[in-house]
């Protein structure tokens, strides 16, 4: 598949909806990894819109994570790995 396509699928998708990577990887089956590098692709794209993140979070402790096109792992603060992905939407 063209990335440029998949990329403007993704884009389409997260005007209509919040997003979490895992939910645009399951949609449209594809790898986190590559969900990850389309979200980061599309954040410095002009043509897109604007790409808002709403924040990963501990749900253990409520640490907020800073905003980042990623999964974390782990929380820094109580080590829990139990974490609240963050969620993705673009506002045009
Ligand atoms: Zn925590």
């Amino acid at each position: 598949m063209c990335p440029e396509t998949r990329r403007e699928k993704i884009a389409s998708m997260l005007k209509e909806n919040e997003m979490t990577i895992s939910e645009i990887a399951r949609c449209l089956e594809m790898s986190v990894k590559d969900v990850e590098e389309d979200l980061i692709h599309i954040s410095r794209s002009k043509k897109f819109g604007t790409l808002v993140v709403l924040p990963a979070r501990c749900r253990k402790c409520g640490f907020v994570f800073k905003p980042a096109v990623k999964i974390p792992k782990k929380c820094p603060r109580c080590k829990s790995t139990w974490i609240e992905e963050p969620v993705f939407k673009i506002y045009s």
